[in-house]
């Protein structure tokens, strides 16, 4: 599932095509989506210049000089494939190319999405803030306003694992499964401390860590898995290597705890989803 810069990487990816650029064609193929396509609002955007694009959360937010925005949501298996002009000849569309774009350019800009748990809609810019998915939304974490005391008074009285609560959208946005237990393993807290409960110390340790994982995530272009793939095409480079993520019981990358005394790095299930950590590294 994309996570936070797998759509940082899918948006920048986009930007050379469509910033400046306008759509002169918006062919919706197959709108089964979470919510359906819809293609009537979609109209509205043809022909009008992009003024820029920007990421929320999960969202990719396309902005038109006509005050209005696409709302993009990749979902589980969202993928945009850009194609020159003189790639067009490559295009072979099935019924998992839900949507395709032309811009002026002659650009085509196809959206996949398998599992079909994506979404595109639009919405007024000025109205956005209110927009029922956006509204909910917690600081992006690599925004300079996003401290230690944010996050702290977003914690207090949360009584549940610090794990749990970094992955709430309303806390913070965009730390997914495998970045939090990345950056906890990093911060050396246990997932499974009570959130309210972990020291000021550590939370501004968490926040950095945060950040740093992100920010690595998004150099090496996302951390492509499984479904993901950039908008050349491609899939990712793998120069990103997690230290706890899908390495149960391989040795802990820090510490010299000896895997037969320790186990090395622990799997457990914690609001359904798996959290690797080092038993010694965190507590
Ligand atoms: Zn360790």
């Amino acid at each position: 599932m994309p996570e936070l810069p797998e759509v940082e990487t899918v948006m920048k990816g986009l930007q050379p095509f469509l910033s400046g650029a306008e759509i002169i064609g918006l062919e919706v193929r197959s709108p089964q989506l979470r919510i359906p396509i819809p293609a009537r609002k979609l109209k509205v955007l043809m022909g009008v210049p992009i003024v820029k694009l920007e990421r929320r959360a999960k969202y990719i937010l396309i902005h038109f000089a006509n005050e209005k925005t696409m709302i993009v949501h990749l979902g589980m298996t969202g993928s945009f494939t850009v194609y020159p002009p003189k790639k067009q000849a490559d295009i072979l569309l099935d019924r998992h190319d839900h949507l395709v774009i032309t811009t002026d350019k002659n650009v085509k800009i196809i959206y996949r999405d398998p599992r079909r748990f994506g979404m595109i809609d639009v919405v007024d810019t000025d109205k956005m803030s209110s927009y029922k998915p956006l509204q909910i939304l917690g600081p992006e974490p690599l925004d300079k306003n996003f401290t230690a005391s944010v996050l702290k008074a977003n914690l207090s009285n949360r009584k549940i694992a610090i794990k749990v609560a970094i992955m709430d959208q309303k806390v913070v946005v965009g730390v997914g499964n495998i970045y939090a237990s990345e950056a906890l393993f990093l911060a050396g807290i246990s997932p499974t401390t009570q959130a309210n409960e972990v020291t000021d110390q550590k939370l501004a340790l968490l926040v950095d860590k945060i950040k740093f994982i992100l920010k690595a995530a998004i150099k090496s272009g996302g951390s492509t898995l499984r479904d993901y793939r950039n908008v050349g095409g491609e899939g990712g480079y793998f120069q990103f290597k997690f230290s706890v993520y899908d390495r149960e019981g391989e040795a802990c990358p820090v510490c010299d705890c000896s895997i037969e005394k320790t186990g090395g790095i622990r799997r457990i299930v914690q609001a359904g989803r798996s959290t690797f950590f080092c038993k010694t590294c965190q507590t």
